[in-house]
């Protein structure tokens, strides 16, 4: 399984392996590599429910113990909590499901046989003079018996369709974990790829256009070591969710790499893009930023952008790879500014 991991950048990476170093050595945790994997995806901060369990365990002053070590590792890392444990369990549930459906329907063929036998004794005795009252009332419990069983597996049928819905929720729930960028909760590289297909198909067959912008924080390496990554990851939260606010519904904000952003915007041309792009550095340079802990004032952040619009046939890569082009020519610019494909020299352009 392709890990979250992949995208994020080396200084991130190295910076969050370096704390959950220190906070090994600081718990007298062994690092070995399963207990590493752990306490790394403490130190990122996810899943919330592993940082919440050390934070509790740490607060009591419990020590980490080989036991309560490999409890970590097989609850949120190993084979527990992952989604291929869910999707191992998806399998029995619906193996489990399938069988009681099949159980269920042998019952009710095994009644059939026995009320059609019941049946056909009856018709016998009736043609040897038996009291009529007494077979219909020998049908009638027949029939009651039967109907108190199908009652009973129906019941017992509902609650495995309850199960199964139970299941689809958890699937559902888990695709859409593999498709969202934990720190800000943005649509990841993953989701881009699949979005830009099918908005690349419909810009084809509707010959409409198609844009996209690529944002990148202005300094981020500077304001990262003068702030602390924390308070960078705050910020990178911050242009995460002025990308999502700004865009219409039908575009797609999503984060593409470290302290990357990308929207795709679908029937917009490089002019409606730019003007999109525009409103968002614009918003981002005006925005003022305090700090949480402390309430103070931080220095302005801003940003510069790349617009591309789609050519027919090409890829995303492509695409993408001039909207970075684009975005170089911005930093060059002095940052803080847009810049569209257009303005690329002609060399530039073709790459
Ligand atoms: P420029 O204006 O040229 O873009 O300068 P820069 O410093 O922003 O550019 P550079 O690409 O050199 O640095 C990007 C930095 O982004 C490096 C890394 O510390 C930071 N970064 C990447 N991902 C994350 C993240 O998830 N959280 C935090 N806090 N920082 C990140
Ligand atoms: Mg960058
Ligand atoms: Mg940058």
């Amino acid at each position: 399984m392709a890990d979250a991991f992949d995208e994020l950048d080396f200084e991130y990476v190295s910076w969050v392996a370096e704390k959950a170093m220190t906070a090994l050595g600081e718990q007298r945790v062994p690092p070995t590599p399963q207990n590493f994997h752990v306490w790394f995806k403490y130190a990122l901060g996810a899943p919330d429910e592993l940082k919440r369990t050390i934070n509790i365990l740490i607060a009591q002053k419990r020590k980490f113990d080989t036991a309560t070590n490999r409890d970590l590792y097989t609850t949120y890392v190993g084979s527990k909590g992952t989604d291929e444990a869910v999707a191992h369990q998806v399998s029995q549930q619906l193996h489990d499901v399938l069988a009681t459906a099949k159980q269920f329907l042998s019952t009710a063929i095994a009644d059939n046989r026995t009320q059609m036998a019941a049946i056909s004794e009856a018709a016998d005795r009736s043609e040897n003079g038996a009291d009529p009252r007494l077979l219909i009332e020998t049908l009638m419990n027949e029939l009651a018996r039967a109907t108190t069983r199908a009652t009973k597996l129906e019941s017992q049928f509902v609650e495995k369709s309850r199960e199964l819905d139970v299941i689809r929720e958890s699937l559902s729930q888990s695709e859409e974990r593999a498709k969202t960028d934990t720190l800000t909760g943005l649509p990841n590289r993953r989701a881009l790829e699949e979005f830009f297909r099918a908005a690349q198909a419909q810009a084809m067959e509707h010959g409409r256009p198609l844009s996209v912008l690529m944002i990148d924080i202005d300094h981020f390496k500077k304001f990262n070591d003068t702030f602390g990554h924390g308070v960078g990851d705050q910020v990178l939260r911050l242009v995460a969710s002025a990308l999502r606010d700004r865009v219409r519904e039908q575009d797609l904000a999503a984060r593409y790499g470290g302290e990357e952003l990308i929207a795709v915007l679908p029937g917009a041309d490089l002019a409606v893009c730019t003007v999109t792009a525009e409103r968002i550095r614009r918003g981002l340079a005006d925005c003022r930023i305090t700090r949480r802990s402390t309430g103070e004032m931080l220095p302005g952040i801003t940003v510069s952008v790349g617009v591309g619009q789609f050519q027919f046939g090409e890829s995303m890569d492509d695409l993408i790879d001039r909207c970075d082009r684009a975005l170089y020519l911005a930093k060059k610019r002095g940052r803080n500014c847009v810049v569209t494909e257009n303005e690329l020299e002609p060399e530039l352009a073709a790459g």
